[in-house]
């Protein structure tokens, strides 16, 4: 699969479960506690907050739409009392005309005239007819007997004669609220009045009471003013006036008469508000009580689907995944491997002799074995390992790292020293044994039945075969796997007993003809298989991670050395192999940068080579140490150059100051013309990055000479001198520098000659 294809079904995996773990994580949050309560109130309040800002936007509509009919109102009622009034001049002044008519009228003319106007205009109250300024018919007679023979007061007749159209109003009594209409015959002198005066006086209650302003929605209390005499002419209000109240106003002239007119805004509003709150207020409580309720049976029914949900795929006893659950998830395992063509271990384990435990110790003792088992085995499970129990005493676990049979032989190892460990409660030890069935993907088996039932029957030939064991389900890759095991140990061993040791391989720079760098490689002195190369040991501690214990070794042992080469006098850079596998570890810096500490050495008289491929790696992790070291002064040089995973892409980018072109293609210099040229490139390319170049496995002089001539900066190889230890190496690198100053020193004799 494309490596583009790879990443994008990963990218499409991690976006699917960025979704569920988000809804995962609402739903947690929705079952927690106080969640139920606080999302009822958080909609209550909110209900709360939304129905309060709508009510003050209607309040703040409705005030306006009320000054408005206020407004109205205060026009309508101008509009009715100019009407009254130009109705009661109408009538006065016809009146006067009957008056003028009948020269003076009888009692019983002026009673039936008067019974007419009356019925025609109800809120007239009293018609007084009054010649030569004395009263003399008063309509109705019956209690206004007393006015007879009165005179009318003589301001009376001063406003009527000063009018201009002979009528004038007068107000006569704000408590009674009547309105007071007189005309004057004749204009003249009031002292010699013989004309008479006709007074009409109007019932202002009764007349408004008449008007229609039931048609209006609602009557609002108003005062009518008149603004010369600074008096109100007529009030329907508790209030004497509207000063500190919200009225609207209207003024007008009138009649002779300034008049204002103003009506209170209806305030029904406040409570209207204060009710609509209190309605506001219930609904968001009663919508609170809703959502509560709702919120506590959702919660209820999501933790019980939790718990089934987790009954269904956990087993309650040790928190483990069990066999169905376990099922998907090996399914999903073998999906990714497959994705990433990368193998894993499948380890199948049943605890021996469990049920006799059981029967002897009781159930309870059993089941804390189980659980001790269990934890232990999390214990040692990675991030992305798989374990599960998936019957009685029976466990899985998936090492999804373990890719070869000698990783899986080590990881078997592993479990067994931790699992028998003796499980103590009660004051009393427990010991358990295990055995163990190993199947490996996709050797053994590419789906989730025949990983389970090969490891199954791997797991019985163990129990067959004594118990307290693991079985490969492939035996011949455990023949082979012991053997590497065996090598393993053999190695620790030997490290252990210091049977290793470094030899050290000069490298020769061309131009100065000094020798600036070493390289250290590793020997080991086998007590049985005497001197062991590192070819026959490095790729299989490399599988088995005895690779760490001796590049450290190693790089312990250089660093003792080179205050050797120091105190010797001799200044060189010693150039260490590390293998990729090395960088892996989390540690690798701080066990280095140690190492240094505890020699009291540091980084910069040391170079480290690292195999070509790791040019080709991407994980950090890696490149951090790399850059790591290199702040600590250590240089960095490709081994083996060309011998096939470089291109010229990451090389540019990788920190490393030289280059080591493989002795494979230094040896096939001679014979072929390809690899000459092919040298003579990558020496090209390697100049123009700035790169030195140091030619490995130089033989003869030849190729030495040929080398030279293209320019390479540094040439190591058998030619030179084959890799020895440092006391051997010592004595050499001094004769070297004799040598040199010798040369040096003539041939500078004989240019002065
Ligand atoms: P390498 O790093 O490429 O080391 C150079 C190898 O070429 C050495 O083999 C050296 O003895 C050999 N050699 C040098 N000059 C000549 C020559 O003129 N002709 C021939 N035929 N061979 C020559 P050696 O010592 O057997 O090491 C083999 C490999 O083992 C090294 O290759 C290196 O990759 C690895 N190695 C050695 N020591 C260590 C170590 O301490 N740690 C790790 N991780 N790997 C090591
Ligand atoms: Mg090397
Ligand atoms: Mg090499």
């Amino acid at each position: 699969m494309h490596p583009i294809e790879r990443r994008e079904i990963r990218t499409d995996k991690k976006r699917e479960n960025n979704v569920a773990s988000l809804s995962s994580k609402i739903e947690n949050i929705l079952v927690k506690r106080h969640a139920s309560t606080l999302i009822a109130s958080a909609v209550g309040v909110i209900v709360m907050v939304i129905a309060s800002l709508f009510l003050y936007l209607l309040s703040e509509k409705n005030v306006a739409i009320d000054r408005v009919n206020a407004l109205r109102q205060s026009t309508l009622i101008q509009h009715e009392i100019e009407q009254l009034v130009t109705q009661s001049g109408f009538v006065a002044n016809n009146l006067k005309s009957f008056v003028v008519r009948n020269k003076t009228p009888s009692e019983n003319e002026f009673r039936s005239i008067s019974e007419k106007i009356s019925r025609a205009n109800p809120f007239i109250q009293r018609i007084t007819w009054a010649p030569a300024g004395v009263i003399q018919n008063v309509y109705p007679l019956g209690l206004n007997k007393h006015l007879i023979d009165n005179r009318v007061s003589t301001s009376a007749i001063k406003d009527v004669n000063y009018s201009a159209q002979n009528l004038v109003i007068r107000f006569i009594d704000e408590d009674l609220a009547r309105l007071s209409m007189h005309s004057l015959l004749f204009s003249g002198d009031i002292a010699q009045i013989n004309n008479g005066l006709i007074s009409l006086e109007i019932d202002l209650y009764h007349f408004f009471r008449s008007l229609n302003l039931a048609n209006e929605p609602t009557v609002q209390p108003f005062i009518i003013k008149e603004l010369d005499s600074e008096r109100n002419v007529f009030k329907i209000s508790e209030k004497d006036n509207f000063e500190a109240l919200c009225f609207e106003a209207t003024q007008f002239y009138f009649a002779g008469l300034s008049w204002e007119i103003q009506t209170l805004v209806k305030s029904e509003n406040l409570s209207s508000f204060i009710f609509s709150c209190f309605l506001a207020g219930l609904f968001s409580v009663v919508l609170s009580l809703v959502s509560y309720r709702f919120m506590c049976s959702y919660s209820r029914r999501s933790v019980d689907a939790k718990a089934g949900a987790y009954r269904a795929n956990f087993d309650l006893l040790t928190g483990l995944p069990n066999r169905y659950h376990f099922s998907l998830r090996l399914k999903e395992t073998i999906d990714e491997a497959q994705r990433e063509q990368t193998d894993f271990a499948v380890c199948f384990m049943d605890i021996d002799h469990f049920k006799q435990m059981n029967d002897a110790l009781g159930h309870g003792k059993g089941d804390a074995i189980l659980t001790a088992f269990a934890a232990r085995l999390k214990l040692v499970a990675k991030c992305n390992d798989l374990i599960a129990r998936v019957s009685g005493d029976e466990f899985f676990f998936v090492a999804r790292e373990v890719d070869d049979v000698i990783k899986a032989d080590l990881l078997a190892e592993k479990l067994k020293k931790h699992l028998q460990q003796p499980i103590e409660f009660a004051g009393q030890q427990h010991f358990i044994t295990v055995s163990m069935g190993v199947a490996m993907y996709p050797i053994d088996g590419v789906d989730v039945a025949s990983l389970l039932h090969h490891s199954d029957q791997a797991m019985y030939a163990a129990k067959r075969a004594g118990r307290n064991r693991h079985f490969f389900f492939n035996e011949a890759m455990r023949e082979q796997a012991d053997s590497y095991l065996n090598i393993h140990q053999d190695i620790l061993r030997g490290l252990a007993g210091g049977e290793f040791e470094l030899y050290y391989q000069p490298m020769l720079n061309v131009k100065s003809e000094s020798v600036d760098f070493c390289e250290a490689l590793v020997r080991w002195n086998h007590p049985e298989r005497g001197l062991v190369m590192p070819g026959e040991f490095i790729r299989i501690a490399e599988r088995t991670g005895a690779i760490r214990e001796i590049g450290n070794w190693a790089f312990s042992q250089a660093c003792r050395d080179i205050r050797e080469f120091i105190d010797s006098d001799i200044h060189i850079k010693i150039a260490l192999n590390h293998s990729i596998s090395e960088y892996y570890s989390n540690r690798a810096f701080e066990s280095w940068k140690q190492i240094l500490k505890e020699n009291a050495v540091t980084g910069d008289n040391f170079i480290f080579e690292i195999p070509e491929a790791m040019l080709m790696d991407k994980k950090s992790i890696r490149m951090s140490v790399v850059t790591a070291m290199r702040k600590m002064g250590v240089q960095f040089a490709i081994d083996d150059f060309g011998t096939g995973h470089s291109a010229i892409n990451y090389l540019r980018n990788y920190p490393a100051d030289i280059l080591k072109i493989d002795s494979s293609l230094i040896q096939g210099m001679q014979e072929s013309s390809k690899d000459r040229t092919l040298v003579e490139v990558v020496l090209t390319l390697a100049k123009s990055l700035d790169k030195i170049v140091v030619a490995e496995g130089v033989e003869n002089a030849n190729v030495a000479e040929h080398l030279k001539g293209l320019n390479c900066d540094y040439l190591q190889g058998n030619w030179l001198l084959e890799p020895r230890s440092i006391n051997r190496l010592i004595p050499y690198i001094h004769q070297h520098m004799f040598e040199l100053e010798e040369r040096t020193l003539e041939s500078r004799s004989s240019l002065n000659r």
